[in-house]
């Protein structure tokens, strides 16, 4: 990638380049300096390559320069030579080495991992953190996620919107909203942008997606649970809970492929295998009686605790779409099973024993949604917009909601999903 200062990538140079003239742009990873012979490794978020100042064919100026301090920022002008001896094939023989900004304060932390950080540090210098290419992995790859997300949703027709991030109301009426002052009102920030979706569809967009962030101000810290998360959210119209679930099934593996397609070295990083994206689907009943059978007791009407969704994929496998869940566990808003009276046209969709989406058939029908509303114990006049909007020609409709920092985490692995958003929030993260 040639820019002011650089030629190329460190990943880009080859053993057929030797002896071609380059400009590296990067920082310094270790230096060793064995007297006759200095080693500096460079490195920039694509690898690393040795820098080679050895007396007689370096000049001495040069081989001075080089002993800087880990993670100086510097320009490496020099020389590609193939090398046996370095794993990557080759070497650079410096011609001239620039410090382009000295540096003058410590750094937090060791970058080369030979002394494990911790977590909170990390996120604290997450500018530092990023320079370790073990967590610029699993950000290249979360961008692949968000790229090949727009790829599939495009693909299945779908046209992408922007919803609002400040609302007056709850849409799902639950608690867990942030407060904000909106002039001389209070409003909330979006823990959803259900409703918004919903109407662009029943306004006659009819098939729209999403990446929105979404705020939750659930209290608990746990490692799958974030207060800031960004959605990746499809709604359709004239379409039932099979139709969303196919889109999901089609939007995933598109993703899986891309990223096991185009992010092979990340992947190969962070010791992972993606195997083969294939999805089950059973139903909550299926579930319930599976997870008795194998002796983890739980009952019709219970969600699935983490462990059932861990044995779950042991069973079923790596990808498992779970549907038709009691209607009193699930959104006011999901459509009743017109064969089960108990169960609602809603699914989950687990990934490596993790809830990554949630969608349903929704409820269209006025009268219907006012009773579905009762039924959960809400007050049908706090959603009077909601409902009416249905009342002027709203077709049947379905959508789901993939939350991109779960999906990032179940792809590299990690354990804790603040690996895998940036700038993490929660309970008491708001800084950087
Ligand atoms: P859970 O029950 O696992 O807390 P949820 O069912 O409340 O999640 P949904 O409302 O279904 O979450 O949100 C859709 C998707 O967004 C989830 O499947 C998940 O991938 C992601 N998600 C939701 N809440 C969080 C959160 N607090 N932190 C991280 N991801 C979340
Ligand atoms: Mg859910």
């Amino acid at each position: 990638m040639h820019s002011a200062y650089r030629s190329s990538y460190i990943s880009e140079l080859t053993p057929d380049m030797d002896g071609k003239e380059v400009l590296l742009g990067g920082w310094v990873h270790e230096v060793r300096n064995i007297g006759k012979i200095v080693f500096m490794i460079l490195r920039d978020h694509t690898g690393t390559v040795q820098v080679v100042g050895k007396e007689g064919t370096v000049k001495a100026e040069v081989i001075r320069s080089m002993d800087l301090p880990k993670e100086s920022v510097v320009c490496v002008h020099g020389v590609v030579k193939q090398s046996s001896e370095s794993k990557s094939g080759i070497e650079i023989i410096p011609t001239g080495i620039e410090n382009l900004n000295p540096l003058s304060a410590q750094i937090p932390f060791e970058v080369t991992g030979k002394v494990p950080a911790d977590m909170d540090v990390r996120l604290d210098n997450r500018h530092i953190d990023l320079r370790r290419l073990d967590t610029t992995s699993v950000f290249s790859i979360q961008s692949t996620v968000l790229s090949s997300f727009r790829e599939a949703m495009l693909k299945s027709g779908l046209e992408e919107i922007r919803t609002p991030a400040i609302v007056e109301a709850a849409t799902e009426g639950g608690a867990d909203l942030f407060r904000v002052e909106y002039f001389e009102k209070a409003a909330y920030l979006a823990q959803s942008p259900q409703l918004y979706k919903q109407l662009a569809v029943i306004g006659g967009m009819d098939r729209v997606f999403m990446v929105v962030p979404v705020f939750r101000a659930e209290k608990h810290n746990t490692v799958f649970h974030l207060n800031e998360i960004t959605q990746m959210d499809a709604e359709i119209g004239f379409s039932d809970h099979h139709d969303a679930i196919s889109l999901l099934k089609k939007t995933i593996k598109g993703i899986l492929s891309n990223v096991a397609e185009e992010r092979q070295g990340d992947l190969k990083r962070l010791g992972v295998d993606m195997g083969e994206p294939k999805i089950k689907e059973i139903t909550y009943r299926k579930a319930v009686s599976a997870l008795n059978s194998e002796g983890n007791e739980i009952k019709f009407g219970e969600d699935l605790s983490r462990d059932a969704e861990i044995k779950l994929c042991k069973l079923f496998g790596d990808l498992l779409v779970v549907k038709e869940y009691p209607k009193k566990i699930r959104a006011f808003y999901s459509m009743p099973n017109g064969s089960d009276s108990e169960t609602c046209n809603s699914f989950d969709l687990l990934y490596r024993g993790l809830e990554i989406s949630s969608g349903a058939q929704r409820i269209h029908l006025p009268d219907l949604l006012v009773s579905s509303i009762k039924e959960h114990g809400l007050d049908p006049s706090n959603f009077d917009f909601y409902v009416n909007a249905f009342r002027q020609g709203a077709p049947p409709h379905a959508g789901w909601s993939l939350g991109l920092e779960r999906l990032t985490m179940q792809i590299t692995g990690m354990k804790n999903i603040r690996e895998c958003c940036l700038f993490p929030r929660d309970r008491v993260r708001l800084k950087p």
